[in-house]
């Protein structure tokens, strides 16, 4: 195996079980090791630190497989980590409350850069990093051997691929195509899944537990869905009894198969409004038409996608935010979330808060949420905490 030596006082991070060296703490790399190949780490002084995959064009030029010193990373390896995350989900197929659910979540479960996500009777998979790339048809063997499914879809057209010199894929990995639309069950609420054109795998796993939370709170609100993707919180507020919902957002095939989703559930379809418009405008209108609501959900998309973005994204989520409490009526709820890993839970914080001073109204946080328990994070990576969200009540 090819060896990885840091620099001196740059192995903290490996010792703390964290997966990413950055290229600016590797002093030297013995021959030239190929996109993915596995590296032995070395501290300064030889002492071994662990296996990573190696990734020359990414700036996390290594991403840790394994910490101390057993350090063979091969098809045996690679099997077990996929089958100890999947065998981890065993409890949703348990629980049978829903049939999508995330089966690895890539650093978290131990195997970077691989995302792969259950839809009904087939597994649609995200390759970002050039380890997992590497160690591709092992991964797909392993998730079929240890989920039994109909297919395997690779999703594989994600922008931070580039950074990893990996061009965009996508297709079937195994067995059968998935077909346009897979249909799943989550809390009761069915939706239809687009696995090969929709965002991310095709739904947004991760907001499960939140839309089934915000339904104790929709009895007989009007709800405004924004950033409504194919319907998902608006549909859940529904199925739980909200008199009406106005689901806003840009794209109009999301739009669509909100509209298919929301007569799948056949309630209160004809109480259901689908904006096609940007969430910024829209409330702003509705906010000049004297427009009000019971419970309003904010779930924008990553706003922050580097940390110079920051300032820049904290004033876009506290823009929606002062828009979507002002157009609140006293008592109503607010469920507001931020899925940029960048934006700490702290600053999110702040950000809502800011929002509410600038409303001049008084909101109590009533319950914190987070991504859902398939989508674990790493505790030694806080970077895997990307969605936080609040349930706020304002008065
Ligand atoms: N809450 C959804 C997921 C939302 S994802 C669910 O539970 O499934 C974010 C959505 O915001 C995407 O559908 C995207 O099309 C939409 N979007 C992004 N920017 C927008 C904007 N400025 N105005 C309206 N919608 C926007």
């Amino acid at each position: 195996m090819t060896d990885l030596t840091l620099y001196p006082n740059r192995d903290y991070s490996v010792l703390r079980r964290h997966p990413w060296i950055f290229s600016g703490a590797v002093a030297k790399v013995d021959g030239a090791p190929a996109p993915g190949e596995t590296v032995r780490v070395l501290s300064s002084d030889g002492a071994v630190l662990g296996a990573g995959a190696y990734s020359p064009a990414s700036q996390i030029r290594v991403r840790m497989w394994s910490f101390g010193a057993e350090a063979a990373v091969d098809e045996a390896f690679v099997q077990d980590r996929v089958g100890r995350a999947v065998g981890a989900r065993a409890l949703f197929l348990a629980e049978g409350a829903t049939n999508a659910f995330r089966l690895v979540n890539a650093e978290a479960d131990g195997v970077p850069g691989l995302i792969a996500d259950k839809y009904g009777d087939w597994i649609v998979c995200q390759f970002t990093a050039a380890g997992a790339e590497r160690w591709k048809r092992e991964i797909v063997a392993a998730l079929r051997r240890f989920m039994p499914c109909r297919g395997v879809y690779e999703r594989s057209d994600v922008d931070v691929r580039e950074h990893e010199g990996l061009p965009p894929a996508t297709g079937v990995l195994a067995g059968e195509a998935p077909p346009e639309r897979i249909e799943i069950v989550e809390h009761g609420c069915r939706y239809m899944v687009d696995v090969r054109e929709g965002h991310k795998t095709g739904f947004y796993l991760d907001q499960r537990d939140n839309r089934n939370q915000i339904k104790r709170y929709a009895n007989g609100c009007d709800v405004l869905n924004a950033f409504s993707y194919t319907g998902g919180f608006g549909i859940a507020a529904v199925a739980a009894g909200a008199t009406s919902v106005t689901h806003v957002d840009l794209s109009a095939p999301a739009l669509e198969l909100a509209k298919a989703n929301t007569a799948l559930n056949t309630c209160h379809v004809e109480e259901s409004q689908f904006l096609q418009g940007n969430v910024f405008e829209v409330l702003r209108k509705f906010r000049d038409e004297g427009r009000s609501f019971d419970l309003v959900v904010l779930d924008p998309p990553k706003f922050a996608e580097s940390k110079g973005s920051l300032m820049k994204a904290s004033r876009g989520y506290k823009d929606i935010n002062l828009l979507g409490i002002k157009l609140l009526r006293p008592g109503g709820v607010l469920a507001t979330f931020s899925c940029s890993g960048l934006m700490t839970p702290e600053l999110f914080h702040k950000v809502v808060s800011d929002a509410a001073v600038d409303a001049g109204r008084d909101v109590q946080v009533v319950m914190r949420l987070q991504q859902a328990e398939d989508h674990p994070e790493g505790l030694c990576f806080p970077e895997g905490l990307y969605l936080k969200g609040l349930l706020c009540r304002v008065w």
